[in-house]
C-alpha cells in the first residue's frame, strides 16, 4: 500500500499540466488499437503501481543522469487517468504470471492467432509489451499448450535455409498450388475448403468454402476465377493434389471458361522443394486447428484466417504476403 500510494503520490505527477508533459507522452493513436482491451489495460496499470522496478523506472525518469532512457510514462484511459509504463515504447507487464501468460494467451490460442509457433508468437506480443526474460516466457508457454501438442505443431524456430527457395516465378500467384481439404464438420452447407498458395512470390493463401461432392475440374476452375483469377490472373503454372488427369482437365475448362484458344503450361512438381512441402504441412496444420475450434462455424470465420494468415511473413520470406501483395499490411 505504500508503493502504490507512493506512487500515485508523486510530486511530479499531480502538479499540473505546465510541469507535467516533460517525462509523459499523449498515448500515440496506433497505441489506441492495441487497448481496445480496457480490462487488461487497467490490471496492468493497477500491477505497475505494485511493482518496484515501476519505482526505479520512475525515478530515472526524473534523474537527468540516467540516459540513454529507456522509460517512459503514457497516459491513458477515456478520461486520461491512467498512467501506463512503457520501456522502449513497449509496455512493461510486472512479474504477475497471470498477466503475462493473458497477454501470450491472446496472441497464441486466441482464434485469430491460430496457435502460432514459438517464433511468430514472440514477434507478435514483442512490438507492444516488454518484461525480462519475454522470449523464454513465450517458449515455455508455447511449448506447454495442450493444442500444439495435440496437432504436433512444430513449435520451435525453424533455420531459414541458407539458400533461399528458388522462385521461378516473379508474378503474383504466377506458381499455384490449389489443394482441397475435404470432409469438414458441415458449416453453412459447406465441407470443404479449396486451398490456392501462392508457391512463387508471396507465399499467400485464398482460401474459399466448398463442397466434395460435385468438386469437378469445371467447378473447380468457377471458384478459382470467381476467388484468384479475378484478383491475380491467370497462373503460369499449377498443381493440385487431385493428381495429373484433374490438373489437365482443369487446364483445359480454363481455357475454355476463359475463351483461350491455346494455353501452355506444366504442372510443377513441389514435393521435389522442401519450403513448398512445409509451406503446405503449415496451412494444413493452421486450418485444421481453426476448423476444430470452430467445428460448425469454420466458414464464418475463414477469411479471417486467411487474413491472420497473409498478415505475417511464411517460408523465407522476409515480407507477409500482404506486403508482397499490396506494398504494405493493411
Ligand atoms: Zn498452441
Amino acid at each position: 500500500m505504500v508503493i502504490a500510494d507512493a506512487l500515485s503520490r508523486r510530486s511530479d505527477w499531480s502538479t499540473g499540466l505546465e510541469q507535467d508533459n516533460e517525462d509523459v507522452v499523449a498515448l500515440p493513436a496506433d497505441l489506441w488499437i492495441r487497448f481496445v482491451d480496457m480490462e487488461l489495460q487497467d490490471a496492468v496499470a493497477a500491477a505497475q503501481k505494485e511493482n518496484n522496478l515501476v519505482q526505479d523506472a520512475v525515478s530515472s525518469l526524473s534523474d537527468p543522469t540516467v540516459s540513454p532512457q529507456h522509460w517512459t510514462i503514457e497516459v491513458a484511459g477515456p478520461d486520461s487517468s491512467t498512467r501506463l509504463l512503457f520501456y522502449n515504447r513497449r509496455l512493461y507487464i510486472p512479474d504477475i504470471i497471470g498477466l503475462r501468460r493473458r497477454i501470450v494467451q491472446d496472441h497464441h490460442n486466441s482464434s485469430a492467432a491460430g496457435h502460432l509457433g514459438v517464433l511468430a508468437t514472440c514477434r507478435s506480443v514483442r512490438p507492444s509489451y516488454w518484461w525480462p526474460g519475454l522470449s523464454a516466457f513465450v517458449a515455455k508457454y508455447v511449448q506447454g499448450c495442450a493444442t500444439c501438442q495435440q496437432f504436433k505443431v512444430q513449435t520451435r524456430p525453424q533455420r531459414p535455409s541458407l539458400v533461399p527457395i528458388e522462385s521461378l516465378s516473379l508474378r503474383l500467384f504466377g506458381q499455384v498450388g490449389i489443394d482441397f481439404m475435404t470432409d469438414l464438420p458441415m458449416s453453412e452447407d459447406f465441407d470443404s475448403i479449396m486451398v490456392v498458395v501462392d508457391h512463387g512470390l508471396s507465399k499467400g493463401v485464398i482460401l474459399t468454402p466448398c463442397n466434395k461432392t460435385g468438386l469437378t475440374a469445371a467447378k473447380t476452375v468457377r471458384l478459382y476465377i470467381d476467388n484468384v483469377y479475378s484478383r491475380f490472373g491467370l497462373p503460369n503454372k499449377m498443381i493440385s493434389d487431385r493428381g495429373p488427369q484433374f490438373d489437365s482437365a482443369f487446364w483445359t475448362e480454363m481455357c475454355t471458361a476463359l475463351q483461350i484458344k491455346h494455353a501452355m503450361t506444366t504442372a510443377f512438381h513441389p514435393q521435389t522443394n522442401g519450403g513448398t512441402e512445409r509451406v503446405n504441412r503449415e496451412i494444413q496444420t493452421y486450418l485444421s486447428i481453426f476448423c476444430i475450434n470452430n467445428p460448425t462455424s469454420w466458414v464464418s470465420v475463414l477469411k479471417k484466417a486467411e487474413f491472420v494468415y497473409n498478415n505475417r511473413p511464411h517460408a523465407d520470406r522476409t515480407q507477409s504476403p500482404f506486403e508482397l501483395w499490396y506494398g504494405q499490411a493493411p
